[in-house]
């Protein structure tokens, strides 16, 4: 063997040798996360995690009363200074009275209405107007016991999530149905009309997976 093919090989058997090594151990790992992963499934699904839950039955409740809050054609007037808009895909967006930092109130129909960019966002939700809204929509004291609700001590769980999502997803079906607007569709992922569609399958007090997660 020359010194320049004693050179050239060299190299190789010792980049071989850890290239064997690392496939085997890579293998070998891979595939033993595998089957727990899969042995755990079989078990029980995993929690589905709270922010996706939340989100989820934010998505569900905002186009829900978005959609309540409009008229046959799907128009809407903002409940804080009369501006008439679409309730999909303009600049409707469902504002909270109490701010949604709060559990209790972020997904209940009497704290939500539908408002304008410009007073929701620009506005900071015009509470007092929202406020004056809320006394006359649903009568005197209402937008009181919002902020009294908002203030309850009680955890709001899974169990409370639950309970928002189930009934304001009845609400979306319901409320498109009567008009025939489904534009909404088109923003929501496969999982989310899966849900949707067997929404009758599901009970409160009965385990709801969705998207393969325990809710
Ligand atoms: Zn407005």
């Amino acid at each position: 063997m020359t010194k320049k093919e004693q050179l050239s090989r060299a190299p190789r058997v010792k980049k071989e040798m850890p290239k064997k090594k690392r496939g085997l151990r890579t293998t070998k790992s891979r595939t033993s996360r595998t089957n727990k992963k899969k042995a755990t499934q079989k078990r029980k699904p995993i929690l589905m995690p709270l922010t996706k839950l939340d989100n989820l039955v934010w998505k569900i409740t905002s186009l829900a009363f978005r959609l309540q809050d409009s008229d046959r054609q799907g128009f809407v007037k903002c409940c804080t200074c009369g501006n008439k808009m679409y309730y999909y895909k303009s600049d409707a967006q469902l504002g909270h009275f109490k701010s949604r930092s709060a559990k209790w109130t972020k997904f209940l129909r009497k704290n939500l209405s539908t408002q304008d960019t410009k007073c929701n966002k620009y506005g900071a939700g015009e509470q007092f107007k929202f406020g004056k809204f809320l006394d006359r929509t649903y009568g005197a004291g209402t937008a009181e016991a919002m902020m009294t609700y908002a203030n309850k001590p009680e955890k709001f769980g899974r169990y409370e999530y639950k309970k928002h999502l189930l009934e304001n997803s009845r609400i979306l079906l319901d409320e498109a149905k009567s008009r025939r607007l489904y534009d909404w569709k088109s923003g929501m992922a496969k999982w989310e009309l899966d849900f949707l569609e067997k929404l009758d399958d599901y009970n409160i007090d009965e385990e709801i997976i969705i998207h393969k997660q325990r809710v």
